[in-house]
């Protein structure tokens, strides 16, 4: 069992950004890496939410995918940019970005089920429109039902248990901050920055949310199956890419 010395407290340093003035001041100590990012790893984990799009932007062009879903990657870059400024300056202005990710992805849920029982329509059309806020558990399931198709089923699992699992750490870091603050001080300085749980949560739920969009992607070639195209779109690069197979000459 830990045993909390006296000597432990909640110390912050302050610095470039000034005494924060967010609601919430997460885990990690303020200030204790550099002068400038108030908390380091807290803020270069969004590199998480930033990088992946990037990239899925170019590829999406070089796949030839619908110009819409470019909406999805840019959603992401902005939560993804907002939550590095948050981190970095722990500014009220800048908080919102830092919670809309889960705030999404706790309550589209129940937004959804309402949505969808007021205005049951026929669903793709609305699939992936603009943004990743319209994308919902109960229409994902509803999908892969629908379209039995085992590359979006396995990217579903893949995309929720991410996430999940973020939120997992998120939760972590929360209730047990004074116990991995301690650990933390007692093991070597290079792995210090990977007990930060809240930096891992960037991670883990950023990549569970990007694997969404190559999802949303998918399921759309699934509804146009009379093409007999999606069964060629795979997903590689451990679910950071999906991409047109060349077709072998006994299709
Ligand atoms: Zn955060
Ligand atoms: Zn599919």
């Amino acid at each position: 069992m830990f045993k909390i010395p006296m000597a432990f407290q909640e110390f912050n340093n302050t610095g470039y950004w000034g005494k924060p003035t967010a609601t919430i001041d997460w885990c990690e100590k303020n200030y204790e890496v550099n002068y400038y990012v108030a908390e380091m790893w807290n803020t270069i984990s969004n590199l998480m939410m930033i990088i992946p799009p990037l990239w899925g932007i170019w590829d999406m062009k070089k796949q030839k995918f619908a110009r819409r879903f470019f909406f999805c990657y840019a959603f992401i870059l902005v939560v993804g940019f907002g939550s590095l400024a948050f981190h970095m300056t722990l500014l009220y202005e800048m908080q919102l970005f830092d919670e809309l990710p889960m705030v999404w992805g706790t309550y589209r849920y129940i937004g959804f089920a309402i949505i969808y029982l007021a205005w049951p329509q026929p669903l793709l059309q609305h699939v992936c429109y603009g943004i990743l806020v319209a994308i919902s558990l109960a229409q994902e399931i509803k999908l892969i039902l629908e379209f039995k198709c085992s590359v979006c089923k396995r990217m579903f699992i893949v995309a929720i248990a991410l996430y999940l699992f973020g939120f997992f750490l998120w939760n972590i870091d929360n209730i047990l901050c004074k116990n991995i603050t301690i650990l933390r001080e007692q093991i070597p300085m290079f792995l210090q920055p990977f007990t930060q749980m809240h930096a891992w949560w960037h991670i883990f739920a950023g990549y569970g949310v990007y694997i969404q969009v190559l999802f949303c992607i998918h399921s759309t070639y699934d509804y146009h199956k009379k093409y007999k195209l999606s069964n060629l779109l795979l997903p590689e690069h451990m679910y950071f890419s999906i991409r047109w197979q060349k077709p072998t000459k006994s299709n």
